[in-house]
């Protein structure tokens, strides 16, 4: 394409909500084939709301909103957020927590009243050899397959509690997934939560449960996106997260939510300025128009 048709199709982004990093950007943005699409915050608005809480016999809920919400107070994931909101709610003011740490994919953990505190995936709990009682596994399994993320509370090295909690697909998301395919992309969903949670949300806007790839650690979504470029596909990857930053820069095609992070805008080529999923088959459009392959 001629530099004057590259600046009128940056301009022409700039309309649509599309912010392009540079003219170069339109050649690899024309030739994407396979779209992944990151879930929580991309897909589904983000925002969490904590649904139910599940405890054993000998333990009070007021405890693990308590001990829960103090900790998750301190962590931006939006599975946090839910859950120190809904503790704010309940009980108020909530402890600080000392010797936070978070543990990406997973879930976080600290001392709160003097209690050493677990919250995030049943696998965090296993990496300090503890189980889950049956009657909490019983809770996870039921919310999981009910699409919803359970979340395990366990402190004094006992697990005490399953939280329940969603979030929803985005209104825009299903037309999005539409025009993606009718544009010849094939559509994947990639996360960290688990896998039944990840296919309702995949059945709602229309993706193969085969074209989804659950349970992936943070550090791994990069790996994901390598295996799809060997197999010899051109990648766009749309994400929010500071997660997601690795993949989306390894992407032929990284497009970031300009309501995510600041890591995922620096990371990506592409960002879609409003957070609309649309607005990247609207990019890819553009792009073919502006270097000539359609009409
Ligand atoms: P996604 O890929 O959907 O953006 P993440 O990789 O950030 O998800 O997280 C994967 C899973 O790890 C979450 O679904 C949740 O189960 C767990 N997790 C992560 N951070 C936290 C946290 N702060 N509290 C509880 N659970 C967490
Ligand atoms: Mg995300």
């Amino acid at each position: 394409a001629t530099p004057t048709a590259l600046m009128v199709g940056t301009g022409r982004g700039a309309q649509l909500g599309i912010l392009i990093k540079g003219p170069e950007v339109l050649e690899s943005t024309r030739k994407a084939d396979t779209v992944v699409l990151d879930k929580t915050g991309t897909v589904t608005t983000g925002r969490m709301t904590l649904l139910a809480v599940h405890t054993t016999e000998a333990t009070d809920e007021t405890d693990v909103l308590r001990l829960a919400g103090a900790l998750e107070h301190s962590s931006e994931h939006p599975v946090a957020q839910a859950v120190a909101a809904a503790a704010a709610d309940r009980i108020g003011a909530l402890p600080a927590p000392e010797d936070f740490a978070n543990v990406p994919g997973l879930g976080v953990q600290g001392v709160v009243d003097g209690h050493a505190v677990l919250v995030g995936r049943e696998q965090l709990l296993t990496e300090w050899a503890m189980v889950l009682p049956s009657d909490l596994q019983l809770a996870k399994n039921a919310a999981e397959s009910a699409g919803r993320t359970a979340i395990v509370v366990a402190w004094d090295g006992e697990a005490r509690a399953v939280l329940e909690v969603a979030d929803a697909v985005k209104e825009t998301s299903p037309e999005a997934v539409r025009r993606l395919r009718a544009l010849g992309l094939t559509p994947v969903l990639l996360t960290g939560d688990n896998r039944a949670a990840a296919e309702a949300v995949a059945a709602e806007v229309g993706i193969e449960p085969e074209q989804v790839i659950a349970e992936v650690l943070p550090q791994d979504k990069v790996d994901v996106v390598k295996r799809l470029q060997g197999e010899g596909r051109s990648v766009a990857m749309v994400g929010d997260g500071v997660n997601d930053a690795a993949a989306l820069a390894q992407a032929d095609l990284g497009l970031a939510m300009g309501t995510g992070t600041d890591a995922a805008i620096e990371a990506g080529d592409l960002t879609l300025v409003r957070g609309d999923l649309r607005v990247a088959a609207d990019a890819i459009r553009l792009a073919r128009r502006t270097l000539g392959t359609i009409r």
